[in-house]
């Protein structure tokens, strides 16, 4: 699932092809937005909240978002505005292959277009109004306005609350996802189920400065790596490793679930170098269905 920093960077390659220039395709395959039309407006720019895009555009006086969120697969693809005229999005040498049927958006200007893939959210409402589709989210890891402690005020608050599960709570903080979780608690050796209250105020602040450092370090490249090691196979330490050797204890890692269903999410970890309350072993949950998860 695409987290903070992959949602950054792809805002700052969706801006870099639009912004300051006119749309001359404006295609949404939504069905709330079919009818919408905002060819002839100007992209101002395209910035990211958390894992939410948006894209920010103005017409005549007035000022358009339209947001996007990608969930799970989604993604944004761009490619010459000239290679689609002629071959369809679908073609040329640029990135992979899209199925047709799997467009929610292109949105193009004459020299670029940008086709939106499996989106998992697509709205467009005025600018002034975006508080209603972002106006939740906590501090966003890589915004400009970053307020840490705002995220250890929030966490102080939810003493009972498992650490794991506060750090996906994008109202506590907005941008990270079960990679960054899972990674960061392993190298401060915290179980996720840890009681935020439980922590120490050293920890904590340590936890988000982290936190903070890893997604700011992973947003200009297309590997995410917290190991240091760049090598393929090397990049990362629990996450979608389960039952493989932890790197610094060897002991086999563990997945389970964290968080209240239908909102539980995975959390990768080492039982001996992440000590603290760790939900016993549940059957097959080690095994292949979460590995990849
Ligand atoms: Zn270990």
């Amino acid at each position: 699932m695409p987290e903070g920093d992959v949602v950054w960077r792809t805002a700052t390659r969706l801006n870099s092809a639009l912004a300051g220039h006119e749309v001359t395709v404006w295609d949404l395959r939504w069905p709330s937005l079919a009818t919408t039309d905002l060819r002839g407006s100007t992209v101002i720019e395209v910035v990211s909240a958390g894992k939410h895009l948006l894209c920010r555009l103005l017409r005549e006086d007035q000022r358009f978002t339209l947001h996007s969120h990608l969930r799970m697969e989604g993604s944004w693809h761009v490619r010459p505005s000239a290679e689609s005229a002629t071959g369809g999005p679908r073609a040329g040498s640029h990135g992979r292959q899209l199925r047709e049927a799997d467009i929610r958006a292109v949105v193009a200007t004459r020299a670029w277009t940008t086709i939106g893939y499996r989106l998992g959210m697509l709205d467009l409402v005025t600018t002034d109004a975006e508080h209603r589709l972002i106006g939740h989210l906590g501090p966003d890891v890589l915004g400009a306005g970053w307020d840490q402690e705002a995220v250890l005020t929030t966490l102080a608050a939810h003493p009972d609350r498992a650490i794991g599960e506060l750090l996906l709570d994008q109202r506590v903080l907005a941008g990270v996802g079960t990679f960054y979780m899972s990674e960061a608690l392993f190298l401060r050796g915290l179980s996720p189920w840890t009681p935020a209250g439980s922590l120490g105020a050293s920890d904590l602040v340590g936890l988000v400065e982290l936190v903070h450092r890893l997604l700011s370090a992973n947003r200009d490249r297309a590997v995410q790596i917290t190991t240091g090691d760049a090598r393929r196979g090397r990049t990362n330490y629990v996450h979608a490793r389960a039952g493989r050797p932890c790197r610094r204890c060897g002991e086999p890692l563990r997945v389970e679930m964290i968080g209240e269903a239908p909102r539980e999410r995975t959390a990768f970890f080492c039982p001996r170098c992440q000590p603290g309350p760790t939900p016993a072993v549940s059957p097959g949950r080690s095994g292949r269905a979460l590995r990849r998860r």
